[in-house]
């Protein structure tokens, strides 16, 4: 089979990173069969410096031609907050998102065996194992409800933010997560606030009556105070946890730090219809910029969720965890993982480690 691939290189590390994730695509197609063609899309800070806007006319049409985008990172201090919107490279990551319908947020959190160290849990929660799927609602809540600031004649200012949900942003997230669920090991935990918020209320109903209609996934409510807490005591318990915006977007955060470095966590972001875009969950760490420091993981494991879920090729997928794995178990490291006194090697030997145990 032939794909279509977006690139969105980006900016500080992305061109490195997406550059060695591209010749891991091309060693699994030279393996399993299949040819890829990458499409070029300019977006970010890259895209100021070169057209003057962050978002070019036209992106998202580019991105729609492909069967799936993958974005290595941008941003950076050169297109700071004192620039205008249009050329800020975070407006330009709202505007694909939103462009492409992008309402599911999935971030695998998973502890990589040989990296069991570098869990900052008791060693005998580690050893208990993480595996989890975190299924965040992207386009709603209160990051996208009414603001409101006003002045009180006894209060001083006042601002409010409006959190809202419908039965509809609810159930698309809900299903998807149950869908995920049976991808795997059949079990949604679902995160809410019920005995406090209104719209938690409707999310639990939903939920509710969409357990009903998955009956061979095992189903649980659970509140995101105590989610929070079962995380750092027991992460091993959890399959796939949905949860709405805000409080997966905190969730999300501290399951990510269980498993170790930000350097290993990849993301997909999935709509109806539009591609599905693929990203580490890292930024673009301007710090290391042009270095060979870079480490390439979470951008060479977003790829295998592009083949799991966007080319529904798991055999391919595993060929690239599994790599990902033999690399880390043969004892490479790069600087970000490197345990005390272990040697670190750059973004290209990283890249070219996993490419040979492909
Ligand atoms: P960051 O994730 O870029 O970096 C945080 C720290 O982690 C830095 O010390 C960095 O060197 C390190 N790091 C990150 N990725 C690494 C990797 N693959 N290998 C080794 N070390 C790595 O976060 P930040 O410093 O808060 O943000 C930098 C820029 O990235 C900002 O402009 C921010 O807006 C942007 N950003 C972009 C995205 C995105 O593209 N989706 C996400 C987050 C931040």
């Amino acid at each position: 089979m032939n794909y279509k691939i977006a690139l969105i290189r980006g900016d500080g590390i992305g061109p490195e990173i997406v550059n060695e994730t591209v010749k891991v695509i091309d060693k699994i197609g030279e393996r399993f069969g299949h040819t890829f063609e990458y499409v070029d899309v300019l977006l970010g800070g890259c895209a100021t410096d070169a057209v003057g806007v962050s978002y070019p006319d036209g992106t998202a049409e580019l991105c729609k031609s492909c069967d799936a985008v993958l974005l290595g990172a941008v941003g950076g201090p050169k297109w700071g907050s004192d620039k205008p919107a249009e050329q800020r490279p975070e407006t330009a990551l709202l505007a694909i998102r939103k462009d492409l319908g992008l309402y599911a947020n999935l971030r695998p959190a998973a502890l990589r065996p040989a990296l069991a160290d570098a869990c900052p849990l008791k060693r005998e929660t580690a050893e208990r194992g993480i595996d989890l799927l975190m299924v965040r609602e992207l386009t709603g809540g209160i990051y996208f409800g009414r603001r409101d600031r006003y002045e009180t004649p006894d209060r001083g200012v006042e601002c409010t933010d409006l959190m809202a949900y419908s039965e509809k942003e609810i159930e698309r997230i809900g299903r998807r997560a149950f869908e995920m669920a049976r991808l795997r090991r059949r079990k949604v935990s679902s995160v809410d606030k019920a005995n406090v918020l209104e719209t938690s209320r409707l999310w639990r109903a939903v939920m509710h009556r969409l357990a009903a209609e998955y009956p061979d996934v095992a189903y649980e409510d659970v509140l995101v105070d105590n989610c929070a807490m079962q995380l750092v005591r027991d992460p091993g318990q959890f399959d796939v946890v949905v949860t709405e915006n805000m409080f997966g977007d905190i969730l999300s955060d501290e399951a990510s730090m269980i498993t170790g470095s930000i350097g290993l966590l990849p993301s997909a972001s999935m709509g109806d219809g539009a591609p599905a875009l693929y990203e580490p969950i890292h930024g673009s760490a301007p710090d290391i910029a042009g270095q060979d420091k870079a480490n390439p993981i979470a951008t060479i494991l977003s790829a295998a969720m592009m083949f799991r879920y966007s080319f529904q090729l798991s055999a391919e997928a595993d060929a690239i965890e599994a790599a990902v794995d033999n690399a880390l178990a043969e004892g490479w490291r790069t600087a970000d993982i490197a345990g005390p006194g272990e040697a670190a090697v750059g973004t290209k030997k990283m890249g070219q480690v996993i490419r040979d145990n492909i």
